[in-house]
C-alpha cells in the first residue's frame, strides 16, 4: 500500500538568495548553494550575471540615501554574482538564519557570513528579508518562465523510464 506523502504547509514559499561577487571570487559558490541542498530545500532559478546599476537601485531602493551606498553599488558591481531562488518550507525567514548577521562582526559561526566573512562591507551573500521582499526581488531578478518546477526523480513511474 502506498503511504501518503507529508507535505509541509507554505512549502512553495520562495526566497531571493545571491552569492556577492566576493563569493563567487572566492570560490564559495558551491559551498553556499551545498548549505541550502543539504537543509532540504529545492533549487528552482539559478543564473550568473554581472549586474547593472539600474537594477541594483531597484534592488536596493530602500537604501539609496545611506552614506555606504555608493560603496555598495561599487562592490556589487566589481564582478558578476550567482543569484537564485530556493523554495520550501519557511525558506525566507531560515534562508537570513542561515545567511547570519548582516555584519560578519555579529554573525555566528554556523552562518555563511560567520563562517566564511570578516567585513560588513564584503558579506558574501544576500538573502531576501521577509516575504513581501522576497517576491519583489524574484520579479525583479528573475522572469517566471525561468523559475523551474520540478519533481524528485525516486517518484518518476516505471511507465515513464
Ligand atoms: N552594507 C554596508 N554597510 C553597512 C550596512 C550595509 O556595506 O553599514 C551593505 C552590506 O553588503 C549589506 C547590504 O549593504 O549586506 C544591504 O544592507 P541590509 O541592511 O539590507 O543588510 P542585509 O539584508 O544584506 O543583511
Amino acid at each position: 500500500r502506498r503511504s501518503k506523502s507529508i507535505g509541509l504547509p507554505d512549502a512553495r514559499e520562495q526566497t531571493l538568495v545571491a552569492v556577492k561577487p566576493d563569493g563567487v571570487q572566492r570560490r564559495l559558490v558551491g559551498q553556499i548553494i551545498q548549505r541550502f541542498e543539504q537543509r532540504g530545500f529545492k533549487l528552482v532559478g539559478l543564473k550568473m550575471l554581472q549586474v547593472s546599476e539600474e537594477l541594483l537601485s531597484e534592488h536596493y531602493c530602500q537604501l539609496r540615501t545611506k552614506p555606504f551606498y555608493p560603496g555598495l553599488l561599487r562592490y556589487m558591481t566589481s564582478g558578476p554574482v550567482v543569484v537564485m531562488v530556493w523554495e520550501g518550507h519557511n525558506v525566507v525567514q531560515m534562508s537570513r538564519t542561515m545567511v547570519g548577521h548582516t555584519n560578519p562582526t555579529e554573525a555566528q559561526s554556523g552562518t555563511i557570513r560567520g563562517d566564511f566573512s570578516i567585513h560588513i562591507s564584503r558579506n558574501v551573500v544576500h538573502a531576501s528579508d521577509s516575504l513581501e521582499g522576497a517576491q519583489r526581488e524574484i520579479q525583479l531578478w528573475f522572469q517566471a518562465k525561468d523559475l523551474l518546477d520540478w519533481d524528485c526523480c525516486d517518484r518518476a513511474s516505471t511507465s515513464e523510464i
